[in-house]
């Protein structure tokens, strides 16, 4: 089987040539485990961090190793009971082709008439999870709220600014990286505004699309974003601080942003959060997205890059925002 290992550390923005795509030899598995053939895998933009040295919230990637990361894969051969092949598992061994691991590691999915199996990596899955709780745990969004997210196109904000809607926020606002994405987001996604943070300071253009304010930022970005979220906040405003992509290929430390003093004043809540420490609310996200989404009330694009070989390609392509909704590589 393939599986794609890292090559070298990246420093800054990632290069093709730290990824290498190598020949490895599959063991039987042995009791308790399966033989699982991936179908689709997950790029994400933690991993980045994990392929730094340091220790973050997860170990990092080992050099010369393959990369770990969420797959979905069918079963081919089974030692572990409960499991048979054919079935369709959820496991964290993507980037390769075929995978031997624990049944214990793997949690069996239905198949959804009509809802491909990759929407498991996506809106029905980890990034999906980490909008439900973001927005309404972390952040609390309630009716009537003005919500912005940023990244809004993405997997994670596309959720989140469809959730806020179907929540009764009185006015949902995206940011984006692209007039097309301007499009999509205000038009298949209903927020009621959006703009292209490369159009101008984002300061400005979210004072534009929010003349009034707004209550809950859902912040999958950082930097600038984040500096201007503080400023059109107002008072008893709540920060879900999900990610910070702006620097995540970042060599120095960004500087924090300039006007956090206003947090004071106006009485904001700024929560970071782990998707990995709230799986007790899977349940409920399923129960409540799931319709939603198999009655197309929630829309979930994808784009999806083909074979293992583009993995590390989609993955680059994915921090530079060329994807619509959940960037999916299919093996
Ligand atoms: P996305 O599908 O949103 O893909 C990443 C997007 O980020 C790109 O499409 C791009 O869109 C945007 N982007 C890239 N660089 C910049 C930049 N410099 N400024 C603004 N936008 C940028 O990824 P996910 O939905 O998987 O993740 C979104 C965020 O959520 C990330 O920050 C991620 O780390 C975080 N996250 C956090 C979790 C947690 O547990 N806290 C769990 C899962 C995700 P564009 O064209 O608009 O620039």
């Amino acid at each position: 089987t393939r599986q794609v290992l890292l090559a070298a550390r990246p420093t800054g923005w990632p290069r093709p040539d730290d990824f290498a795509v190598a020949e490895a030899e599959l063991p039987e598995p042995a009791d308790g485990r399966i033989l699982v053939r991936n179908v689709f895998m997950s790029v994400d933009p933690y991993m980045r961090g994990r392929m730094n040295a340091g220790k973050s919230y997860v170990p990092p990637f080992q050099v010369g190793e393959p990369l770990t990361g969420g797959a979905i894969g069918e079963v081919l051969e089974s030692k572990a009971p409960g499991f048979a092949p054919g079935d369709l598992v959820l496991h964290d061994f993507g980037w390769r082709e075929h995978a031997v691991l624990d049944a214990a590691a793997a949690r069996k999915v239905p198949r959804i008439p009509g809802v491909s199996p990759s929407a498991y990596l996506g809106v029905l899955g980890m990034p999906g999870l980490t909008a439900y709780v973001g927005l309404l745990d972390i952040a609390g969004m309630k009716e009537g709220d003005v919500v912005f997210v940023s990244a809004a196109a993405g997997a994670v904000g596309s959720l989140a600014g469809q959730l806020a809607r179907l929540k009764g926020a009185s006015r949902v606002i995206g940011s984006v990286g692209s007039d097309e994405k301007v499009a999509h987001v205000t038009g298949e996604l209903g927020f009621d505004a959006a703009f292209n943070y490369r159009r101008g300071p984002v300061r400005d253009l979210l004072k534009e699309a929010a003349p009034d304010g707004i209550d809950v930022y859902f912040d999958n970005v950082g930097a600038d974003h984040l500096e201007a979220a503080i400023a059109a906040l107002r008072p008893y405003g709540r920060v879900a601080m999900c990610g910070a992509i702006a620097v995540y290929n970042a060599t120095e430390p960004p500087p924090g942003p300039r006007n956090l003093v206003q947090a004071i004043g106006k009485r904001l809540t700024l929560r970071g959060f782990i998707v990995s420490d709230h799986y007790d609310r899977f349940p409920a996200f399923l129960d409540e997205v799931g319709p939603l989404v198999r009655d197309g009330k929630i829309v979930h694009r994808e784009t999806v890059a083909e074979g293992l070989d583009q993995a590390p390609e989609a993955f680059l392509a994915m921090l530079r925002g060329e994807n619509i909704g959940k960037m999916i590589v299919r093996l």
